[in-house]
């Protein structure tokens, strides 16, 4: 039972989330909610939003991939800090980035009327182009590391830090992707579509279910990609740059994959405050801060 568990928990999540959302892309008009109207596509992603925390809630306690990643390290607060205040204002960037003339005034093209899967996939490549050279670059240029290394100091990865990013980082992302994403000329539903499918790959990256996810992973970032990505050893860590897809990390030889039954510690070798307020600092005084603590 455990072995189905394993083998089928990263696949049946992202299809029957998938699912789930189709419902608000087939309902017509918006829903009545305590007397608003709201967007159906708002509403079924909110809800298998919550069917997958439920499901990961239950699968991290009987199919844990660490036990001793259970173990409470303290940074709950700091990890729903940073969740929040990303939230906030990724969705602000989001929106000043839509209301740009060049954007807002976009032109009905032929890929908007191709089948929203494909111009899903289409969203997809054309936004992670973005989003791996930003990671990458986060990884590889010391004055962005600073800013990545408040995701990376984590000593366990769980649900719960999964939204755990410096807001300059997350906002950094953002601006490398959305543009990307825009001109690609796919619809708003499309857009919706990978905007829903990067949510629930980035949720099930982090989990600490124990996923086998097979040829999955030459494809997709799965989480036994990107434990890999957080190891400490950097030889090992500065690969696997890819949010959702690692077309880009192939073709530009940064794609690792090995057992995750090899993983040895993952985290930062620098120093991290533990406190969140001071980890939103601590990236404006980093070399001080290395070398008083
Ligand atoms: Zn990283
Ligand atoms: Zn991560």
């Amino acid at each position: 039972m455990k072995s189905f568990l394993s083998l089928a928990a990263w696949p049946f999540l992202l299809v029957s989330c998938c699912f789930i959302l189709s419902f608000g892309f087939r309902h017509e008009g918006d829903l009545e909610l305590f007397g608003l109207a709201v967007k159906p596509e708002l509403v079924f992603f909110n809800l298998s939003y919550l069917w997958i925390i439920g499901w990961l809630l239950v699968l991290e306690r009987v199919l844990p991939y660490r036990k001793d990643w259970q173990r409470n390290d303290g940074q709950i607060p700091a990890d729903l800090g940073h969740t929040l205040l990303n939230k906030g204002l990724v969705q602000f960037t989001i929106v000043q980035l839509m209301g740009l003339p060049f954007f807002q005034h976009r032109e009905a093209t032929w890929l908007a009327g191709q089948p929203l899967l494909w111009q899903a996939a289409a969203g997809l490549l054309a936004a992670e182009f973005g989003l791996y050279w930003a990671h990458r670059f986060s990884h590889e240029w010391p004055l962005l590391w600073r800013f990545h290394a408040v995701h990376h100091s984590v000593r366990r990865l769980w649900l719960v830090n999964t939204g755990r990013f410096h807001f300059v980082d997350s906002n950094l992302s953002v601006l490398a992707s959305v543009p990307f994403l825009l001109v690609t000329g796919i619809s708003m539903d499309a857009i919706i579509l990978v905007s829903a499918i990067t949510a629930y790959i980035g949720i099930l990256t982090h989990c600490n279910v124990d996923t086998r996810c097979g040829v999955l992973s030459w494809f997709f970032n799965t989480p036994n990609l990107h434990r890999w990505h957080h190891s400490t050893r950097l030889e090992e860590g500065n690969n696997n740059y890819g949010q959702n897809l690692v077309l880009w990390d192939q073709l530009f030889g940064t794609f690792f994959i090995k057992p995750v039954a090899l993983l040895g510690e993952i985290g930062i070798r620098e120093k991290m405050p533990s406190r969140w307020l001071r980890q939103l600092w601590v990236p404006f005084v980093w070399k001080r801060y290395q070398q008083e603590s």
